[in-house]
């Protein structure tokens, strides 16, 4: 990484941090309250170092094998590591006691999966499900009118606590960004924060990435999922797979 390349992240990354706070102040928030998750796929094991010693607190990975490697390197050292990506139960095994936050727990089944693994070690694993807010087919995710019986069924599990709710809406088409499906997940987040589960708190509404987090944070996201607008756009290296991963 050159000095130039170095440089300009900081920017960057000081760039999203302010308007991150902008976004709080101007909803009458807290900036403390909202928390930057930085999106780190496809960027190497410097570069997520370059931008942790630049201020970032946490990091979210994509890909289990990805941040295998970039573990064993040292990518993460100094910030929090979350996981942000598709996951499938057999990788599971992998993740706990490395990340404090599974964001992305799509199914019942993952769900059980992880209390089970979790319960193996004698540990609790904090996670968020996400929501499949827009109904879309090609993605996975809890339809809204399944949560209740979900957060009712996963109570039961003491190694897991559900920390609050995750969603990726569709891509934004209009004018109006995701302004209507960012206020549903709100809903939803204050409807479930006033019933009583055990081993769930509504503690963090993930919403909200480079195109739309501070529309996301008008909207109450206190954790934004930020990429492109810190590392720049992604390479996409030829014949490795990696290119279909969201964009
Ligand atoms: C890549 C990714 C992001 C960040 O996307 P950008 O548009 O680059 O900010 C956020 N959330 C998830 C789940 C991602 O995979």
């Amino acid at each position: 990484m050159t000095e130039t390349e170095r440089s300009t992240l900081e920017e960057r990354l000081h760039d999203v941090q302010q308007r991150i706070a902008q976004a709080a102040r101007a909803a009458g928030r807290d900036p403390k309250e909202v928390l930057l998750v930085a999106a780190t796929k496809m960027n190497d094991a410097e570069r997520v170092q370059a931008a942790i010693q630049a201020g970032l607190t946490a990091c979210g990975e994509n890909r289990v094998q990805e941040l295998l490697e970039k573990y064993e390197q040292g990518a993460y050292q100094g910030a929090d590591l979350q996981f942000i990506g598709t996951l499938q139960s057999n990788k599971v095994k992998y993740l706990l006691g490395k990340v404090s936050l599974i964001q992305s727990v799509s199914s019942l089944k993952l769900a059980e999966c992880i209390a089970k693994e979790a319960k193996k070690r004698n540990m609790c694993q904090d996670i968020l499900l996400e929501v499949n807010i827009g109904r879309e087919e090609a993605k996975s995710g809890f339809l809204v009118e399944t949560l209740d019986s979900s957060l009712e069924a996963l109570s039961k599990f003491p190694e897991i606590h559900i920390r609050g709710l995750m969603a990726i809406p569709p891509i934004p088409t209009g004018t109006d960004k995701n302004s209507r499906y960012f206020a549903e997940m709100r809903q939803l987040f204050v409807d479930i924060s006033a019933k009583k589960y055990d081993n769930v708190s509504m503690d963090y509404l993930s919403m909200g990435m480079t195109a739309d987090f501070e529309e996301a944070i008008r909207f109450g996201a206190n954790i934004v999922r930020v990429g492109t607008a810190i590392f720049g756009r992604r390479p996409y290296p030829v014949g490795t797979g990696l290119s279909r991963e969201i964009q």
